[in-house]
Formats: C-alpha cells, structure tokens, sequence
C-alpha cells in the first residue's frame, strides 16, 4: 500500500493468536438484533466488515438464562442450539476478511431474568438494577463454580460458532464481573470480597479459562471500565482501576478499556462535545501491559486516530457509534475520501432503538439496521428507472437526504428551498445550546449535494402551486417540513388552552429569536415530553432569564431516558436555576397568570408568566401538497404526477425519523408495489419446529 498519511491505521495487529488487518476496531455495540434477529444481524455486522473493520463484535452476548435480558433483545449463547444463528455472522463477517469478536456477558443484578423466571444473581443479596420488586440471590460458591462453568461453556461454543476474539467482560455498571470487581457493591468476606485480590480472583478465573478453553486459536480480549466517572464513590483509573490492570496485565490477548456506566461511555455531543473524550482515562494501560490495547470516544476524525496511535495511547482505534453512522470509514480513510465520511454526531438515536427493544437506527445513516430486511447499504443504490426528473421542495433532513439519493439514483432533481440556507430544522436545533455536532446532518449532505452535478438548488424560493406548474416537473416531493402551534394542544389536551392571547406565546424558534428581548418569567410548557423543550429551557437560561419548565411529566424530558441523557438534562435545568415543575399542566391563562393543574389531583395552582413557550405538539406543512393533490383530482388527463409528502411534512418526529423517510421515498420512487413491499417486509420467522 502506498504510504500516505493514514498508513499507520492499515497496519496489521497481532492479537494472541490472530492478526488484524488493520486498527480499525468495532467494539460491542448493542443493536436490538441478537438472538431475535439473526439473519439482520449477520447483515449488519458484515456491512462493516465490508467496510473495512479490521474486527467486528456482537454486542453483548448472555451466556446462560439467569442472564436473560429481556425484554431487551441481545444476543444470546446460552448452549449449543445458538452455534447456527452466530455463525452466520461470522461467516459473513470473515467473507470480508475481518476477525469477528463476541462479547460473553452475564449481567448479574442487571438481568431482571423476565423470561427465563429464574432467580437473579449477584455476588450480594440486593434489589435488581431495573424498577421491578425483585432481590437477587447471594451466589454461593457452587454459584460461582456454576457460572466459571457456564462461561467456559459459552467460550467454547463460541469457538464453534466461528469466533476469533472471545471477550471476558467487566463493564458498564452491568455485568456480575464488575460487581465482584466493586467494592461498594462486593462487601462479601470468603475469597472472593474483601482485598483488591480478592474482587480481581472471579475475574482472573474467567480469563485463565477462557484461555484454556479456547485460547489455542481464540484471543481472549478483556473488556474493563477502569473508571466509574463517581469521583472517590467509585472506580478510578489512578487508583484501582489501575490496579486491576495491574494486577492482568499479560494474562488478556486485548485490552479494551473504556469509562462505566453506558451513560458515561456513551456520552452525547450535548454534554460531552470533545472526540476522544476517553482517552485521559485509559491512556495509562498502555504503560502497564504489553497486549494491545483498544479504546473509544466518537473517534471520527484521522488525523486525530494517528495521532493516538503515535504518542501510544492505543493500538486500535475502537468505534461503536462510529461505525454505525458510518460502516464505510475505514475504507473512505484508505481511499483518501476522508472528505466524505458522514461523522456520528452524537445524538444516541442508536442508543434509544435498544432501549426500545427495536432494530438499531440511527441519524446520520438511514440505512443502519436496514441491511438484511431492506437490502440497503449506504454507499450503493440502486440506479434510476427512467428519465424522469424530482423536484424536491424544502431542504431539512428528509429533502437533503432525499435529494442526494435521488442524485445517487442519477435522476436530475431539482431542490428549493424558500430560506437562504439549506439544513431546516437543522439550521435552528444545531444553534441550540449543546447541539452544535447535530450540523453534521445538513453539512455531511450538502457537501456531497454540491459535488453532484445532476441537481439543481435555489434558495430562496418559496415555491408556489403556480411556480411548481411552471416548472413543469412531474414528480415532486414535499419536504415542507411541521410547524410548532401555539395552543397548547398536545399529548395531555385536545383542545387549545383558553385565555392565551393575554399573554405572549411564542414557538421554540421565536423564542430564541427574541430572546434577548423577552421579559421573564419565560414559562417553557414541555407537553411534547421529547428533547426539544429542555433544550431550549437550557439554552434561554444561559441569557439570564428567568425560566420556569413545566412538564406533565414527572420528569423533566422522559424521552430522553432512551438517550441516556435524563439525568444530566434535569441536572442542567436545575444547575441554570430554572424552575422545574412537574406533574402540572396547563389548564387555562388568567391575565398574567397560568392556571396549572395537578396530573394526579386536579388542584388548581396559579403562576406569574410574562412569556410562554409552548413545546407541546407540531402541525405538519402540508398546504402545497394539500393544493398540488386537488389539481391533481381535477385534471381530468394529461400525465399522473407522483406527488409524496416526506419527513416533518408526513409525520413530524426526530431528525433520524426525517432522514429515513426521505429515504424510504429515494428508494422506492419509480418502484413497482411488489418490489416497494418486498423491500419493505423480509421479516424473520420463527421456526414451528
Ligand atoms: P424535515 O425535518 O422534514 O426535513 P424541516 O422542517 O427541517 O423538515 O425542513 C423543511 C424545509 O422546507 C424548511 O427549510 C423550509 O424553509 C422549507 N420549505 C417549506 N415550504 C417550502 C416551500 N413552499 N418552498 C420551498 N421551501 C419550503
Ligand atoms: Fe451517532 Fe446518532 Fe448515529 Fe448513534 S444515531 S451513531 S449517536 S449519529
């Protein structure tokens, strides 16, 4: 290979008994497929294998069912009928010549065992980590030999099924290693509690045997949070954290080291806005070990990856999400396309589809979980039927996503948009205190949109029936996007709130316009109980006002519990010193005064308002399409348009919901019915066997 800047990344790898093509390291990532979604699975993880990963990993594999982690769905190892599911991602992962990793997991207290009805485990009698009145039972020592059993078990059917990188685990503030590693859970006085020694030997055990099981062909990778990010309530990397490494320096093939729990290794661009934040936490395990080492941190950025690898804070450059917004960037890094890399920006929309027990999707890649059922890959497509010309109106999320793929397609399309910048929704929500990485979406799109040369753009061109008919192109495609109402209707009420027009009511985008001009008390009402109102309670603080969150919910933004970003949202209210009152809505305006009524009571509550920003539900654009439809009806020949509202126009919702149904729409335009509905609809089936 010729030697160019990134030659360092294309280096091969010794891992135990196995060599890497290169650093490029897809760590274990949860993705709402495992056991329950095999083929998709497989699909998934062999599209990154074909997008270069030097290594691809399951996610989370539960090795026996006193580990069942339903009603999420990840993988499962719990015996040999679950050899054939996991190899075909093996086999396809190694079509593509990358080493494929499994991650064996039993997650103790975390592991609610909801469909296995057995009883839960943990090194310590304790309530479960989920809100469901259950204790575990203390594990005895014949538990413990049990499950040093049940682990060597699953490490040599993962040999069968095909694996080349066996992982011990002790991470995430869910797994029963960690416990057993902590002492503020681990108070137990055998062998097993007490001294650093003593928490390590469960550990130590696992990987000796995973070694002797397996070890002849397989690495044996240990996956460790050296840190807890609690300060001196928990693990530290300086102090045990170190020592642990310490302690298994040499006995691991792999290091991969990362900060506990999945909120605080998962970190969102919102709150945590630096790549490679993890690095001055797990840097220090290198010093200490001869293995090779693999960390994270929305690594993105090349240049940034040598770097890490030159001053020897890692061997391989790990990625979750990473790889997940974009399959293809090892590739587009070795063909010196970094130019065309669409950057993970940090919303944990991946994050949220797990916690939803769905198939994995994600913003900034449509095409991310859609691999077996759609067939979709996100730098190919299928090309364009005929000559046909689009024109797609509005450029938010779904008309940029819409646009490009139709151009990939090799349509000509025509793109308008009546502001004089393209990125809608966008535009305003990545100016928004924390969201800047969220630009990522229109920049990643217009960068590509201007290389093309089969698309058209005027700005500034808020298109008519009338400029539409002189346009004279026949398939159009609505991205006109939603608008924020004013009248409080929304999940808690169907009807407007009476005695608004005494007081000024505004959408988020006038009330961040006009910030620096509102009066307070600036009320922000959250009855849409999505991301969007905490943000902009966040964000107006900041000018000094006094702000005032009122949510039916009883907390602040619940949506964003799927996020992993609930608490650190509440706690940034509370730390601005905005107000935040819960379990009240609003039940009509009084002169200056809100009328609050209590969820549970109904106890009415009066508040002084002077500005009220309601965050509470959207009305989809659709008047042009409305019109475009009834000309349509009315013309009694000429050639049949295809007219389609897509995006915020269709459905409002997330900017990934947008970006896919732009999407949806590219792929299936021109489409017969069959083929959209094939495309749509490969379901897996279980076996009546
Ligand atoms: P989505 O999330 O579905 O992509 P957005 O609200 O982000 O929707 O974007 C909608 C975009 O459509 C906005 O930039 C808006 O200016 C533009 N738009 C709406 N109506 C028209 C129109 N009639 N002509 C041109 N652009 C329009
Ligand atoms: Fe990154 Fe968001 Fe995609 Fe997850 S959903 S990979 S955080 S862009």
């Amino acid at each position: 290979m010729k030697k160019t800047p990134y030659s360092r990344l294309f280096e091969p790898v010794k891992i135990g008994p196995v060599v890497t093509k290169n650093r490029f390291y897809q760590v274990p990532h949860c993705c709402g497929m495992g056991h329950q979604r095999p083929q998709a699975h497989a699909a998934m993880r062999a599209l990154k294998a074909k997008g270069g990963w030097g290594v691809v990993s399951t996610e989370e594999s539960e090795i026996h069912p006193t580990s069942d982690l339903s009603p999420y769905v990840e993988q499962r190892i719990w015996d040999k009928r679950d050899i054939p599911a996991l190899s075909l991602m093996t086999e396809a992962v190694h079509e593509h010549g990358a080493l494929a990793a499994i991650e064996l997991a039993h997650n103790g207290n975390h592991a609610a065992n909801l469909y296995s009805r057995l009883p839960v485990i943990s090194p310590v009698s304790q309530s479960i980590d989920l809100v469901y009145p259950k204790q575990t039972r203390r594990m005895n020592k014949k538990d413990i030999a049990e499950f040093r059993r049940w682990h060597r078990n699953a490490a040599l059917n993962a040999k069968a099924a095909g694996f080349d990188i066996i992982y011990v685990y002790a991470g995430h503030g869910m797994t029963l290693t960690q416990e057993f590693l902590l002492p503020e859970i681990n108070d137990r006085t055998d062998e097993y509690g007490g001294s650093i020694e003593n928490r390590v030997r469960l550990t130590r055990e696992l990987l000796e045997e995973t070694k002797d099981a397996v070890g002849d062909t397989c690495a044996v990778a240990f996956r460790f949070a050296v840190d807890e990010l609690k300060g001196s309530d928990g693990m530290q990397f300086f102090e045990e954290g170190r020592a642990v490494v310490e302690m298994l320096a040499e006995i691991p093939d792999l290091w991969d080291v990362n900060v506990s729990d999945w909120a605080n290794d998962s970190q969102t661009s919102r709150f945590e806005p630096n790549e490679g934040y993890q690095i001055p936490y797990v840097e220090f395990v290198k010093s200490i070990t001869t293995k090779p080492v693999v960390g994270v941190g929305r690594l993105t950025s090349p240049d940034l990856m040598v770097s890490l690898i030159e001053r020897g804070a890692l061997d391989l450059i790990g990625a979750a999400r990473p790889s997940i917004a974009d399959p293809y960037l090892p590739n587009k890094i070795k063909a010196g396309k970094t130019d065309q890399i669409k950057e993970c920006i940090g919303c944990n929309i991946c994050v949220s589809s797990d916690n939803f027990a769905v198939p994995i999707r994600c913003t900034q890649n449509p095409t991310m979980g859609e691999e077996w059922r759609r067939g979709w890959d996100p730098e190919s497509i299928k090309p364009k039927k005929t000559d046909q010309k689009a024109l797609v109106i509005g450029s938010g999320p779904s008309g940029l996503e819409c646009t490009m793929q139709l151009a990939r397609r090799g349509y000509h399309v025509t793109l308008a948009e009546a502001d004089n910048k393209l990125g809608g929704r966008v535009l305003f929500e990545s100016g928004l205190k924390g969201l800047s990485a969220w630009k990522r979406v229109s920049d990643n799109r217009i960068y590509e949109i201007q290389q093309k040369n089969n698309i058209e753009i005027y700005k500034e061109s808020e298109l008519t029936l009338s400029h539409i008919n002189e346009l004279g192109i026949n398939n159009i495609f609505l991205a006109t996007g939603s608008s924020w109402r004013k009248d409080g209707v929304g999940r808690s009420r169907r009807k407007p709130v009476q005695g608004l027009d005494s007081l000024q009511v505004l959408t988020p985008e006038e009330a961040i316009k006009q910030s620096p001009n509102l009066s307070g008390p600036i009320v922000v009402y959250d009855d849409e109980q999505g991301y969007l109102a905490g943000v902009i309670a966040d964000h107006l603080s900041v000018d000094e006002h006094e702000v005032i969150f009122i949510t039916p919910a009883s907390v602040v933004s619940p949506w964003t519990e799927s996020t992993l970003e609930q608490k650190r949202i509440q706690k940034a209210l509370l730390v601005s010193g905005v107000n935040v009152i819960c379990n009240k809505t609003i039940d009509k305006a009084e002169g200056s005064n809100l009328n609050l009524k209590c969820v549970f009571t109904g106890e009415i509550s009066l508040l002084k308002c002077s500005s009220l920003v309601m965050v509470t539900e959207r009305i989809p654009n659709t008047t042009l399409y409305d019109q475009l439809v009834e000309q349509e009806n009315n013309t009694e020949q000429g050639e049949a348009k295809h007219i389609q509202l897509i995006g915020d126009a269709e459905s409002p919702g997330l900017i990934a919901d947008a970006v896919f149904l732009g999407h949806l729409a590219a792929q299936s335009f021109e489409e017969s019915e069959q083929e959209i509905q094939k495309a749509m609809f490969m379901r897996e089936m279980p076996s009546l066997k």
